[in-house]
């Protein structure tokens, strides 16, 4: 003890602190915001509208990296094992809450592996289907895939990804199952949705109101409570007779074990960077807001993700699909 004592007595001598070295310096290089899904789609947009603005307030350079694979599970197993230094971080999203249910083998624990920096937004999500698929409404579209089950295809990101809950809450509520084909990100899958090789799919309206807008996709409906002041024309899952709702939450996770005034740090300039005027505008153009200011918090996004483990966990096993 009295070593100890002896050491940290030297170690405030020199003005030094006992804290993790480069905490107080931090950030002294480029930071990584891993992102677990394709470059182009709706969670790298996200991510590259708030990196900016989080770079400048923290004065150091942001690199956005697309690792993917299983659903976004990659990428969080990969940054649950960086190093816990704040200079590689994860962008995920409502995955993170659904993948423990899904995976039974999942190399991570969403709520020990990680140190949560806050929420950034919570997306609609629309479902669209290939320009020339026969259904003009949403009714249609439920009686369309249920006499064509054997034919109709749904593109996902794989298990895990919002648009697989999305299409397995979907297929759960019209009580058919059709064939998933599953993609790197909904970025490639809108890509070939619009190219035709697949007939439906549900993301978020940060992919793909811009292919809504100039025709190129056929919009059914929009996942939410009420109808976006960005698609106005599009009904709601509910107005179209459907049971089913979700909004993707996307939040910034660093791996459990970086310092807290780190984490602070990264929070602070979350904060700054969802008042951002220019983040605040393109947000709404897709559809989409910042969360309040309180929710940019680790304790806030701490809950969310605990209570979104426990909201999706019997939806899941009543489903009944689980993956390796
Ligand atoms: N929207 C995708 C998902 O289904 C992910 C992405 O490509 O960003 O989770």
């Amino acid at each position: 003890m009295k070593r100890i004592l002896a050491t940290l007595a030297s170690v405030a001598a020199l003005g030094l602190s006992a804290f993790p070295a480069g905490a107080q310096n931090y950030p002294e290089r480029a930071i990584s915001i891993v992102v677990p899904f394709s470059a182009g789609g709706p969670t790298d947009t996200v991510t590259r509208l708030i990196a900016e603005p989080m770079a400048k307030s923290l004065g150091a350079e942001i690199v956005v990296q697309n690792v993917t694979g299983a659903g976004g599970t990659v990428a969080a197993g990969q940054v649950a094992k960086a190093e816990p230094d704040g200079y590689t971080i994860l962008m995920h999203h409502i995955g993170m809450s659904t993948a423990p249910t899904l995976y039974k083998n999942l190399p991570y624990k969403p709520l020990e592996d990680f140190a949560a920096i806050g929420l950034v937004t919570e997306v609609p999500m629309t479902i669209i289907g290939r320009k020339d698929l026969a259904p003009a409404t949403l009714q249609e579209l439920i009686d369309y895939v249920k006499t064509n089950k054997d034919k109709v295809t749904y593109a996902n990101a794989g298990i895990g990804a919002a648009s697989h809950l999305c299409g397995m809450l979907f297929m759960e509520a019209v009580g058919t199952q059709v064939t998933t084909v599953p993609y790197k990100g909904t970025g490639p899958a809108l890509t070939d949705l619009v190219g035709g090789q697949v007939d439906f799919m549900c993301d978020q309206t940060t992919n793909t109101t811009g292919q809504i807008k100039s025709g190129q996709v056929k919009a059914y409906a929009v996942t939410t409570g009420e109808r976006l002041a960005s698609l106005p024309d599009l009904p709601t899952t509910k107005e179209g007779g459907l049971d089913m709702q979700v909004s993707v939450w996307h939040a910034l996770y660093a791996p459990a074990g970086t310092p807290e005034d780190v984490v602070k740090k990264l929070s602070t300039a979350l904060q700054s960077a969802l008042k951002d005027q220019k983040v605040i505008d393109r947000f709404a153009e897709l559809g989409t807001t910042p969360v309040a200011q309180d929710r940019a918090t680790p304790a806030a996004h701490t809950e969310m993700l605990a209570s979104q483990i426990k909201l999706w966990k019997p939806i899941i096993e009543a489903a009944g699909v689980a993956a390796q």
